[in-house]
C-alpha cells in the first residue's frame, strides 16, 4: 500500500493535488474537511459541533476528528492505499493516525508530502475561492488568517514528527498545477 499524508496550510492546493494522486496511483482520499462539510450539510450532531469551530477558523477537537477519521478508514474498500488530506493537524492526531493505520490496515504512513506556499498567496487564493465555494470559512480575511495561525501554532509540529521519521518531503506549491503534480508523483515514485 501507499499511504500518503498530504500536508500544507489552508489554500496550499491539497484537494487539487489529491485528485491527481488518486487517479495515478488508484488511492482513496480521506479529507476531514470534506467529511465535516458533509456533516454540516446534513445537519448532524457532529456537523453542528464542527461548524462552531470551523466558522471561527479554529481546529475541531482532536477526539471527534479522530473518531470520524477512524470510521472512514474502517469502511471496506478496494484500494492501493490512502491519501490523508487535512489530517493529521496536531501531534496528537499524528500519533493517532499511526495507530489507526497499523490497527486497521496493518500498514504504515509511507510519506508526508508538504505543499509550501507563502501566507499572502494563501490569503489571496482563499478569498478568491470564497467568492464561489460558499464556504463560510473562506468568506472573510479574519477567519482565513485565523486558520493560517492555527496551522503555524498547532499543525507545524506534525511536520517535525514526520521529519524525525525521515518521511517528510517539501514541494513548492506555487506554479502550474500539472508541474506541481509531477513533482509530487516523482517523490511517490521514489518510495514505491
Ligand atoms: P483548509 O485546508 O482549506 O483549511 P479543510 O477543508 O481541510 O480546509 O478544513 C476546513 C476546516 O475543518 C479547518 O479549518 C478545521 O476547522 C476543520 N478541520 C479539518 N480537518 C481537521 C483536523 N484534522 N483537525 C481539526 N480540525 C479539522
Amino acid at each position: 500500500m501507499i499511504n500518503i499524508v498530504l500536508f500544507g496550510p489552508p489554500g496550499s492546493g491539497k484537494g487539487t493535488q489529491a485528485q491527481h494522486l488518486i487517479e495515478k496511483y488508484n488511492l482513496k482520499q480521506i479529507s476531514t474537511g470534506d467529511l465535516f462539510r458533509f456533516n454540516i450539510k446534513n445537519d448532524t450532531e457532529l456537523g453542528k459541533l464542527a461548524k462552531s469551530y470551523i466558522d471561527k477558523g479554529h481546529l475541531v477537537p482532536d477526539e471527534v476528528t479522530t473518531d470520524m477519521l477512524t470510521e472512514e478508514v474502517k469502511k471496506p474498500t478496494e484500494t492501493n492505499g490512502f491519501i490523508f488530506d487535512g489530517y493529521p493537524r496536531t501531534a496528537n492526531q499524528t500519533q493517532a493516525l499511526e495507530r489507526i493505520v497499523k490497527k486497521e490496515l496493518n500498514d504504515d504512513i509511507s510519506i508526508c508530502l508538504s505543499l509550501v506556499v507563502e501566507d499572502e498567496i494563501l490569503v489571496q487564493r482563499l478569498l478568491k475561492r470564497g467568492e464561489t465555494s460558499g464556504r463560510t470559512d473562506d468568506s472573510n480575511e479574519e477567519i482565513i488568517r485565523s486558520r493560517i495561525t492555527e496551522y503555524y501554532t498547532k499543525t507545524a509540529e506534525v511536520a517535525e514528527l514526520y521529519k524525525q521519521q525521515g518521511k517528510y518531503v517539501e514541494v513548492n506549491g506555487v506554479g502550474e498545477i500539472d508541474e506541481i503534480a509531477a513533482k509530487l508523483c516523482a517523490e511517490v515514485d521514489k518510495i514505491k
